[in-house]
């Protein structure tokens, strides 16, 4: 039995029994892990002092049979140092956090370490508990998801003929190839978006208006549908909160 340590934020938690609850933490050396906290509805004053909740950020220890084993891992101390409590006064943060969590769980595998990931989401989650943009919160995190994940996608060339973004004209988007399309290489192409450069701007961090971060965020997002191979369930309720 292996007893690890690790930082960790909360993605997920569901009721288990009438005392136990599932969760999906992101730990920062470990990746996604699924812990079972046993007794945490019974009881918060001992091992899992000042609560356990989604978006909670913290450092935990828990205890695994063989590390990248399938079964649960069992949660045995926690100690939060952000409350996701704090994300509480504006939907539109909250429902950013929870975006941002809700990718990580679906485009990560178990026992698969991303500190860096693990950063960009600590990052995302405290910066909207400060009053960060949420949208442009969510690009920078979408970004850093993306790299981490490695799917991030091209979009200093055109994917179909490797020629360099042309400088005029219409540009276009496909998730399936994996970026840019000219005129050229589009008509091809029945999955596509078009794209306008101020929103290519903002994807690559070249750009600064709202309009273009809504629009980049929407463009990642399109391509997080694609690879996750379903929606995001927050993504309307965020949109009409923003
Ligand atoms: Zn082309």
């Amino acid at each position: 039995m292996a007893i690890i340590k690790d930082d960790a934020v909360i993605l997920r938690r569901l009721d288990y029994s009438e005392t136990s609850q599932v969760l999906a933490v992101f730990t920062r050396m470990h990746g996604k892990v699924r812990l079972i906290a046993k007794g945490i509805k019974r009881s918060t004053k001992d091992k899992f002092a000042a609560g356990l909740d989604l978006l909670d950020i913290g450092h935990l220890t828990f205890s695994a049979r063989n590390v990248r084993q399938e079964a649960l891992a069992t949660l045995t101390e926690w100690v939060q140092s952000q409350a996701g409590a704090a994300l509480r006064d504006a939907l539109d943060r909250l429902l950013a956090a929870q975006y941002a969590a809700f990718v990580a769980a679906e485009l990560t595998e178990d026992w698969d370490p991303h500190p860096e990931l693990y950063d960009g989401i600590c990052d995302a989650i405290r910066a909207l508990a400060e009053g960060a943009r949420p949208v442009r919160t969510l690009v920078a995190f979408q970004r850093c998801l993306l790299q981490e994940i490695g799917s991030f996608p091209i979009l200093d060339a055109c994917v179909g003929c490797q020629r360099p973004t042309p400088a005029q004209g219409v540009l276009y988007f496909s998730s399936l190839d994996g970026g840019l399309l000219c005129r050229d290489c589009e008509s091809a192409r029945s999955e596509k978006l078009e794209l306008n450069r101020n929103t290519l701007g903002c994807m690559i961090n070249k750009g600064d208006d709202p309009d273009s971060a809504i629009d980049a965020f929407r463009v990642f997002d399109y391509h997080l549908t694609h690879l996750m191979g379903k929606p995001n369930p927050l993504l309307r309720m965020f949109l009409s909160a923003c």
